[in-house]
This record gives structure tokens, C-alpha cells and sequence, in this order.
């Protein structure tokens, strides 16, 4: 596929905790020559450099619960000021309506807007037993069973009501989860303009 470097694109990747979202933002990253932000990677990143912001993050990331918006939005924003135009794939931002509403703002402040928000649906026991999987394969410390299910009710309170938001500005696509990786890609691509 060719990179279309001189136009914005803005995809975002929600779904909940254990959806593939990782894996599909890099490959889909790759595919559509976007540069690839991951809220939660750039977050461990910080909590293992031992920043100011990673010491504050830690013990929040560890309990499953959000890190506040002020700070997330900060560290986005930093990322995105510089990009000549925004092309970027954006997994696991925004995750409030506070963080939904100041990614609009940074948007049109460079002129650009939200190519699409992609929703991965998977059900809850196969989220639990991937999350499960991942806990074994990687050690992340917020992956144990008390706080894999903690998560999921955060993302059902505080993410999910989102999805509504975009489905409004007609930018929500809903993606079947399950099945192989390769499956779950191509019909991710699917549904992008
Ligand atoms: P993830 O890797 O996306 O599952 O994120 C891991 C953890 O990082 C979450 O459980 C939150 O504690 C924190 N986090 C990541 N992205 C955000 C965000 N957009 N807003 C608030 N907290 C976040």
C-alpha cells in the first residue's frame, strides 16, 4: 500500500482490554504508513525511565484504573504539535469524553479531523482468557485476574459510552475480534476509507 505522506489521517483503535489492539495498531500502523502512539506503551515506557510522570502513573496503571486526563493529554499533545501533516494511529486514546473532546481541539488546531474510529468487539471470556495468556507470555504487572477484571468495568464506565460519541459524528466502524489476526486485519481494512 502506498504512503501517503502529504495528507492528515487520524485512525483510532478502541476496544476493550485483551481486544488485540496492540497487535493490529502496529500492523495497521505499518500497512497505512501512520506513525503509531500507544497511550499504555508510552506510559511503561515512562514508569520504567522512572519520570516524574511515571512515578505518579505507576501505582494508578497497577490498581487498572485511568490515569488522569490532564496528564494523558499533555503527553499526547506533545506527540502530536510536531507532525507535518497528522498521520497517526492512536490505541487506546482517547478513553474519556475529556480526552475524546481535547484530541478534537489538538485536531482542528492542525487543520485536520478523525479519519475513522475503529471498535473491536470480543466477548468477555475470551478477553479474560487472552488477557490471561498475555499475563503468562509478558508479566505485565496489571495483568493478573483481579485487575484484568477491573479494567474491563473501567473500559465498560469510563471508554465505552465513546463509542456512542463517535457512532454520532459518523466515524465509528464496530470490527469483529475474533478469529486469527490475519481475519481481524483485513476487515479492519475493510472498513477504512
Ligand atoms: P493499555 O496498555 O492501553 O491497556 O493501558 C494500560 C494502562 O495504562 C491502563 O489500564 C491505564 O491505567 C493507563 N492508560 C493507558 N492509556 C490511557 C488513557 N488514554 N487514559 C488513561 N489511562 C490510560
Amino acid at each position: 500500500m502506498s504512503v501517503e505522506a502529504g495528507r492528515a489521517e487520524v485512525v483510532l483503535l478502541m476496544g476493550p482490554p485483551g481486544a488485540g489492539k496492540g497487535t493490529q495498531a502496529a500492523r495497521l500502523a505499518e500497512a497505512r504508513g501512520l506513525r503509531k502512539l500507544s497511550t499504555g506503551d508510552m506510559l511503561r515506557s515512562h514508569v520504567a525511565r522512572g519520570t516524574e510522570l511515571g512515578r505518579a502513573a505507576k501505582g494508578i496503571m497497577d490498581a487498572g484504573e485511568l490515569v488522569p486526563d490532564d496528564l494523558i493529554i499533555a503527553m499526547v499533545e506533545a506527540e502530536l504539535a510536531p507532525m507535518r501533516p497528522v498521520r497517526v494511529l492512536l490505541d487506546g486514546f482517547p478513553r474519556t469524553p475529556g480526552q475524546a473532546e481535547a484530541l478534537e481541539t489538538l485536531l482542528a488546531r492542525e487543520g485536520a479531523s478523525l479519519t475513522a474510529a475503529v471498535a473491536l468487539e470480543v466477548a468477555d471470556d475470551e478477553l479474560v482468557r487472552r488477557l490471561g495468556g498475555r499475563a503468562v507470555e509478558e508479566g505485565r504487572s496489571d495483568d493478573n485476574e483481579s485487575t484484568i477484571r477491573y479494567r474491563m468495568n473501567v473500559y465498560r464506565k469510563q471508554t465505552q459510552p465513546l463509542l456512542d460519541y463517535y457512532d454520532q459524528r459518523g466515524t465509528l466502524h464496530c470490527v469483529d475480534g475474533m478469529g486469527s489476526m490475519d481475519d481481524v486485519f483485513e476487515r479492519i481494512n475493510g472498513v477504512l476509507p
